[in-house]
């Protein structure tokens, strides 16, 4: 039989130092080497129980253990999408280029409107989460979602074009308490590039 696949950490595509100052060396490794790598291992260990009580034809206690498969799974997708949608500050646009901008424009009336939603999404999540730009392609209009840990309130099989973690593991070695001034800090390490291209997908 073909030997299984599991969930591997992403790398990401920058150094730990290269987000200073919005988010410390210290906070993302910790972020990166610790808690997504936490989910990965996690998610893994389930898919080999499941595996194991299939060999043995054993029950599987079918409600928590695919609870908790979908928490680990979508702690580890979403934390890919979150790598891969910041950049370091000093590099890359500042705003979305032209198609990103047209959908924002056409939705929310303006670029800084649309900042203004994002951010009060990401700031009012309760307790854990995610705040995130989705598409749906049927009505072809970007819809702002908030993410209650990883995986409670998304739309089933909408694109994510962006997510921005607010769970407090994301920053409160850098900013304590202070979710606000982590999300206003967020804009600047925006990849637009990498928006544009999700959506093109
Ligand atoms: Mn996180």
């Amino acid at each position: 039989m073909e030997e299984k696949k599991f969930y591997r950490l992403s790398k990401l595509l920058f150094d730990y130092k290269d987000l200073e100052p919005y988010i410390s060396k210290k906070q993302l490794t910790l972020h990166h080497q610790k808690h997504h790598q936490a989910y990965v291992n996690n998610a893994n260990e389930i898919l080999r129980k499941i595996d194991e009580a299939r060999e043995a034809d054993k029950n599987l206690e079918m409600k928590s253990i695919l609870k908790s498969l979908s928490f680990n799974i979508g702690g580890h997708i979403l934390h890919s999408l979150f790598w891969r949608n910041l950049k370091p500050p000093k590099k890359g646009l500042l705003a979305p280029e032209n198609t990103i901008n047209n959908i924002l424009e056409k939705e929310f009336g303006s670029f800084s409107r649309f900042k203004k939603e994002f951010s009060q999404a990401a700031v009012s999540v309760e307790g854990s989460g995610w705040a995130a730009l989705t598409y749906c392609s049927r009505i072809q209009r970007p819809l702002i979602c908030q993410i209650e840990k990883h995986n409670l309130n998304l739309y089933p099989a909408f694109k994510i074009l962006l997510v921005l973690d607010v769970w407090e593991h994301a920053y409160y070695l850098d900013y304590q308490n202070d979710r606000q001034k982590y999300v206003e800090n967020f804009w600047p390490l925006v990849n637009w590039a990498e928006v544009a291209k999700r959506l093109a997908i």
